[in-house]
């Protein structure tokens, strides 16, 4: 049995509502699917939901739920020809008070009303991802007056960004707002929150979700210069269940070449902090059109493997692509060649610190021993899931099990790198004397061991009770007793 560590995250859209595409990816391996709040109605995406959830349990097997929120993204409005042709030179002027649908070749509306008084003269502002960009000569009023530095074709809605960050656009729009309901009604495992610029952001989303009857994780997605800056950073990941590297954005703002050196620094803090990360946009993008991947975008994938995400996403390449399946089968063989590396399963996690939980302890103890022992498994019986992911941020080839009664558990630890779900079932969970032979018969169950096999098992005095993991027993499978 090979098992694949790095997950796998693909986004849901008109591609895979298409017949036997949702079935296809999510065969191919897609561990949890992403719901984007951008585009399309509530009604589709708890439609979509529904589906995952059908094939799920149809399978028998945990597949996560992420629901992103659209976010403060500032768009221009809409042309009268649908598109405009910009040539290097040319003036062009962003109009707050412009009717939507009124653009033309020297101006156009936006949808983000107090943008005139957060630029100033020499500002760039790039539009559709970086294709576009205009610096502003002056602000008159509600009109932005630029001169056009990169030109090209420029259509409606498309994204702006402030080079360098700093636009004041609160994270959390009425729309999201909204949204987090959907989420909540999808009872999703993952909410992701778009542009944050500080842990306020986070704690409004999780004061919003919990009133919503929601227990989602919240995902801050890093995408604006101001949520790097140190001191900043630390904290929105403190507060959140995981981040995002998210690339277009971020990377529009700050610049491409910044970016690689901020995903390995992203990626590092988040670990160190015991909290997940995806690596995310434009991974294998030339596939939405092609059914194989450019050599860049095979490094691409495979160098976020070895530094180490959690998982690694899919966007317009399975949401509107040509391949979708193609893009999530790419993903799974490049993940496992590149975690066959050695480096991949190296780690210095919590090496020269003290660690303040017994949970916490064991959990990273039962690594230690698993590696020094050569045994290939571990498992977790879990409630909340934390054991499996403090094992699971240090690096290394065992196969982590988080052994559960509770699907909700179950389903958000298919997010965590070398965590595996495995239901143990009301029954066997319960009965205390038997719950070690349970574990073992579930992993021969799974395939996963065999008579001789070593396993190393956690488990809390309290059975299943929250963070009550205090014990660590190593049990060879068919000898003994357990
Ligand atoms: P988006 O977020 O796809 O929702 O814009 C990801 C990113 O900006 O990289
Ligand atoms: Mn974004």
């Amino acid at each position: 049995m090979i098992f694949r560590r790095t997950k796998i995250l693909a986004t849901l859209g008109p591609a895979t509502d298409k017949p036997g595409v949702l079935d296809g990816i999510l065969d191919a391996g897609v561990n949890v699917v992403r719901i984007n709040f951008s585009h399309g109605e509530a009604s589709e995406h708890l439609s979509r939901v529904a589906a995952v959830r059908a094939y799920a349990k149809k399978n028998n097997t945990y597949i996560g739920i992420l629901m992103d929120l659209q976010g403060p993204k500032i768009r221009i409005s809409s042309f009268k020809d649908g598109k405009i042709q910009l040539n290097e030179g040319d003036s062009f002027t962003l109009d707050a008070e412009m009717d939507a649908e009124a653009g033309d070749q020297h101006s156009i509306g936006i949808s983000y009303k107090t943008l005139p008084n957060e630029v100033k003269p020499d500002n760039l502002l790039v539009l559709d991802d970086g294709k576009i960009v205009l610096k502003v000569t002056s602000v008159d009023g509600a009109k932005i007056h630029t001169v056009v530095i990169q030109a090209g074709p420029l259509s409606n809605k498309k994204g702006i960004n402030l080079k360098g960050g700093g636009l004041s656009a609160s994270a959390l729009t009425e729309k999201d707002k909204k949204d987090i309901l959907v989420a909540a009604e999808a009872d999703a495992d993952y909410v992701a929150l778009s542009f944050p610029v500080h842990a306020d952001d986070v704690r409004e989303t999780k004061k919003l979700l919990a009133a919503a009857g929601s227990r989602a994780g919240v995902i801050s997605k890093i995408e604006r210069a101001e949520a790097l800056v140190e001191g900043v950073i630390e904290e929105i990941i403190e507060e959140s269940a995981g981040v995002m590297v998210a690339r277009g954005d971020l990377g529009v703002e700050i610049g491409d070449p910044q970016l690689p050196a901020q995903q390995k620094r992203l990626i590092q803090m988040a670990r160190s902090q015991n909290k997940v990360v995806i690596t995310a946009t434009q991974m294998l993008e030339s596939m939405i059109s092609n059914p194989i991947p450019t050599r860049a975008e095979v490094f691409d994938v495979a160098n976020a493997v070895l530094d180490g995400t959690d998982a690694v996403m899919l966007s317009a390449e399975t949401a509107a692509g040509d391949y979708p399946v193609n893009a999530v089968k790419t993903m799974v063989e490049v993940c496992i060649e590149a975690e066959k590396n050695p480096t991949a399963a190296v780690s210095r996690h919590r090496l020269n610190e003290e660690f303040k939980d017994i949970d916490e302890t064991i959990a990273l103890s039962a690594m230690y021993a698993a590696n020094h022992l050569g045994v290939k498994v571990v498992a977790s019986l879990t409630d909340s899931g934390k054991t499996a992911l403090w094992m699971s941020r240090i690096s290394s080839n065992i196969a982590i099990f988080a052994m559960s009664e509770n699907d909700r558990t179950l389903s958000t630890v298919t997010l965590y790198r070398g965590v595996y779900p495995c239901s143990m079932g009301k029954q066997s969970a319960s009965d205390w004397d038997k719950v070690n032979e349970a574990v073992v018969d579930a992993l021969i169950e799974n395939e996963v061991v065999e008579n001789g096999d070593l396993v190393v098992l956690t488990k809390g005095m309290h059975k299943f009770s929250t963070g009550g993991t205090n014990l660590m027993k190593i049990l060879r499978v068919g000898e003994g007793d357990y």
